[in-house]
């Protein structure tokens, strides 16, 4: 067991991650007095938003829905440029939240935590980070994102190419030149998607290795002027009303019953809302897309149909256009001239289906039947071990030894997303069985799990309480909820890293908590203002 005495530092609080959920939570606990630091792999704040700083990265929730609601001057006194802005304009952001709060004196940056350990005799952490310091906290406070576990290591022969290999979310700093080179690209979810679109006019040939198409959106989006920054700031309260209840923590919901409406009807509303260019259309149109198969069926179609009437090629319609699971049942992605990309000379799209890559060799990528494609860069976007990644890649020891890597081999389960049965004083945020794993406005989630965090603390403080931990029964009652709901959910389904079929060996579960955000909000302050049940504190 380690003891306290080889402490370099001692804590109430040690956060891991400064990215949108960690400085907040930060700020939030220093308010109350504690002693509480940050500790950060990266060289800066910013989290996804610093790691994801390849060609094209951007948002697609409404830039204003995606900020802080706590203080209306830290909300407008920013002003954003567009609808959707552009990755350094968000990073440019994060930086403007950490000045203004001043949080990164209480960060240490390039540090990663590299193991933890619940000591139970003191009911405190031991937390060593890869450079060596020893921190003794009472809390462990995990803001690590829920997209942040690469999966970069994934074909073999990687390390043998003569050209350069990136994964998107570790996109050198000082940016890649692409300019006339042969560039492939594998993977074609949101983030293939956007770098696929962004590069095209740069490269002198772009291979697009396609192995699950996804179904695409246009996005619609405009610059603000002084009048539209003045119009969303004006919305402040309401949006402030607003978000913490709605399905996903965007400001829409979802609006229209199916079975109300004739065939006509449905296909106005479908076409009226796919010219918003947002993700209306999956967000805030018929919530029977997720349940009933014969609805997801016609919303699919409609969506294929507006695809196909942009593919020329019926060859690329059979492999950019999805036929084996609904609409909205995987991510949806919004583009900008995404499907027109294939029609450009240079650009090829390599299938497969039937024909997938073997590994890569100095040359390029080698496929199963000996193709070889020659390239200069490979550009994986191949996605991350979403939700429990993060978190497994530390050695975290929870009660009597256990493992959390092990224990999510065998089964992801939590409380609320908030905490683990085994794991004391171990509180949790974008982890599964919560919206914040997935589905939601990732800020709209995000705050209310660290509020909900810093009340438990205040509440555990006032009360004497030095430790918390989430029942067996309590994490038997929520994960019995959980999968109940999200079993009645089409994308329970269909594979994706929604149900961490992307990850080999990982359990599958819908990771994301699918009863909606404003339930999920309502349900975790219930048990909070019942003095945290399914909770034991002592
Ligand atoms: P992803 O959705 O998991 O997509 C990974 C892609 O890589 C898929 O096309 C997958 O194909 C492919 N792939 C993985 N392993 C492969 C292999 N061995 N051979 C061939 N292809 C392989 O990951 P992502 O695109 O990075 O997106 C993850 C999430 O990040 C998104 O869903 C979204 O939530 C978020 N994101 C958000 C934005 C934004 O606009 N705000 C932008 C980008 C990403 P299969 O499907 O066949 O496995």
């Amino acid at each position: 067991m380690a003891n306290t005495l080889a402490a370099n530092r001692t804590l109430d609080a040690l956060i891991i991650g400064a990215g949108v959920a960690g400085l907040y939570q930060l700020h939030m606990l220093r308010e109350q007095g504690l002693d509480v630091r940050v500790y950060e792999t990266a060289s800066d704040v910013g989290g996804t938003w610093y790691w994801n700083r390849y060609p094209g990265a951007r948002f697609d929730s409404e830039a204003y829905i995606y900020q802080y609601l706590f203080s209306e001057d830290l909300y407008k006194n920013w002003s954003w440029s567009q609808r959707f802005p552009d990755q350094p304009e968000i990073e440019r952001w994060m930086h403007y939240i950490a000045d203004e709060l001043d949080l990164r004196r209480d960060i240490s940056f390039s540090t990663s935590v590299a193991s933890a350990e619940y000591r139970e005799d003191a009911g405190r952490w031991t937390v060593r980070t890869a450079e060596g310091e020893v921190i003794d906290t009472q809390f462990l406070i995990t803001c690590c994102g829920m997209l942040s576990a690469p999966l970069q290591d994934l074909f073999p022969g990687q390390q043998d190419f003569n050209g350069s290999l990136f994964h998107t979310s570790r996109w050198p700093r000082e940016g890649a030149d692409l300019a006339g080179k042969r560039v492939g690209v594998v993977g074609t979810g949101a983030t293939g998607i956007q770098v696929i679109q962004t590069i095209v006019d740069e490269v002198a040939d772009l291979k697009v290795f396609v192995r699950t198409p996804q179904y695409a959106i246009p996005m619609k989006n405009p610059s603000y002027d002084a009048a539209d920054v003045a119009a969303y700031k004006d919305r402040f309260e309401e949006l402030r009303n607003t978000l913490p209840h709605t399905f996903t923590g965007f400001e829409y919901d979802f609006r229209y019953i199916w079975a109300d409406l004739t065939a006509e009807g449905r296909r106005e509303v479908l076409e009226e809302i796919y010219e918003n260019g947002s993700l209306q259309l999956w967000l805030a149109s018929f919530a029977e897309m997720f349940f009933d198969e014969d609805v997801s069926e016609e919303v699919s179609e409609f969506v294929r149909e507006k695809m196909r009437a942009r593919l020329s090629d019926p060859e690329l319609c059979k492999m950019l256009i999805p036929e084996d699971y609904g609409f909205g049942t995987h991510r949806v992605p919004l583009e900008t001239n995404y499907l027109e990309v294939y029609h450009r000379p240079h650009v090829t799209a390599v299938g497969l289906r039937e024909n997938p890559i073997s590994r890569i060799v100095p040359e390029g990528v080698l496929l199963a039947d000996g193709t070889l494609h020659e390239l200069d860069v490979i550009i994986l976007a191949t996605g991350f071990d979403a939700g429990t990644g993060a978190l497994t890649r530390i050695d975290i020891r929870g009660r009597d030894g256990r493992s959390l890597k092990e224990d999510w081999s065998r089964d992801i389960r939590t409380t609320m997303g908030l905490a683990v049965h085994g794991y004391p004083n171990m509180l949790t945020t974008a982890v599964p069985l919560a919206p914040s794993a997935a589905l939601c406005n990732m800020t709209t989630c995000l705050q209310q799990q660290t509020e909900w965090i810093s009340e438990c603390i205040r509440y555990m403080r006032d009360n004497d309480h030095m430790v918390i931990e989430a029942t067996r029964e309590g994490e038997d009652a929520w994960v019995e909820h959980h999968d109940e709901t999200a079993d009645a959910n089409l994308i329970s389904k269909t594979d994706s890293w929604y149900t961490g079929s992307n990850v080999e060996g990982k359990p599958r579960r819908v990771l994301s908590y699918t009863g909606g955000v404003g339930t999920y909000r309502q349900k975790t302050q219930e048990a909070a203002t019942a003095g945290y049940k399914g909770f034991d504190l002592r």
